[in-house]
């Protein structure tokens, strides 16, 4: 649902990066408020460490306004043939990270986990001993409040406060939302066990979705994002944060049907059959033409940071 929630949120433009504090910003393009679908806002890269920003971007102490009520498309509701979908491609996206993750008996942080879905299927995978889903709301999701007991929710607040450490923690769709990526990745270094992972995930800028849709580009998400990453800004980030990047791969997220509706100026209604049968559509060209919709990195932190 479209809601006009802007309106009492302050922003600052952005002349230096937040990354390096460079202040030779450069003009990329720009982009649509997601919401009034009305261009509003700057896109900036840095050529110091290559990150893009979004700039104006809503000032620290208001942001959560954007959030507060999880209606956002980060908690949009699904049609149950929609989540066993879901459920189908978030067990295939499992095995795959485990796959490049040694050991079992995993700790696991689902660092943004959202609506708690991805957390609760982590906890259901034989190698996860047990899943802690971290976010901003001061209660469970649905998914993990109705979920069993080798799985816990920490908001935010609290989690900044503890000393537990895992041995695999994802940040996925997250580091795009937050106004100090290396303060937020730096966080999240010190609860790692020794050789333990980290697992990234952004929107890709780089990706072919971007070049076709432009402004209208669904994972631009404005002004939620504030930043946006091609694979030399991730590292970049990662490297800056005191990690190594052991692997850059690409991925794949639903966001053609979005996008098509903001070409013609109008808001998406919740997935369907549409986004359904473009999502093979949009992974396809994401392949053919090696500018995948997301990126993501597998990292371990630099060995003078244990
Ligand atoms: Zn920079």
């Amino acid at each position: 649902m479209y809601k006009k929630r802007n309106v009492d949120i302050r922003f600052i433009e952005i002349d230096s990066c937040p990354v390096c504090s460079s202040d030779k910003l450069e003009f990329i393009m720009r982009g649509k408020d997601s919401e009034s679908l009305s261009l509003k806002y700057s896109i900036v890269q840095c050529p110091q460490c290559y990150v893009y920003i979004t700039s104006p971007q809503p000032h620290p102490e208001d942001i959560w306004k954007l959030y507060d009520e999880r209606d956002s498309k980060d908690f949009a509701p699904s049609l149950n043939n929609i989540t066993t979908l879901r459920q189908y491609i978030f067990r295939r996206y499992i095995n795959k990270i485990l796959k490049y993750i040694a050991g079992d008996k995993l700790s696991v942080l689902d660092y943004g986990c959202g609506d708690g879905l991805l957390s609760l299927l982590l906890s259901q995978h034989p190698r996860c001993a047990h899943v802690t889903a971290a976010d901003f709301h001061p209660a469970a999701p649905l998914y993990i409040a109705q979920s069993g007991a080798n799985i816990s929710y920490i908001p935010h607040h609290d989690f900044v406060k503890s000393s537990a450490r895992y041995d695999l923690i994802l940040c996925r769709q997250v580091l795009e939302h937050v106004h100090d990526p290396v303060a937020t990745l730096g966080l999240l270094r010190e609860h790692m066990n020794a050789n333990a992972w980290i697992f990234v995930e952004v929107p890709n800028f780089q990706s072919i979705w971007r070049t076709i849709f432009g402004p209208n580009w669904s994972m631009l998400y404005l002004p939620r994002h504030l930043f946006h990453y091609a694979p030399c800004s991730l590292s970049a980030v990662l490297q800056r944060s005191g990690f190594e990047v052991k692997k850059l791969q690409h991925g794949h997220f639903p966001g053609m049907k979005t996008s098509l509706y903001h070409l013609l100026g109008m808001h998406s209604p919740a997935p369907g059959a549409m986004a359904v049968l473009l999502f093979p559509l949009q992974m396809a060209l994401d392949i053919i033409c090696r500018r995948s919709s997301v990126i993501a990195a597998y990292a371990q932190a630099q060995t003078d940071q244990i």
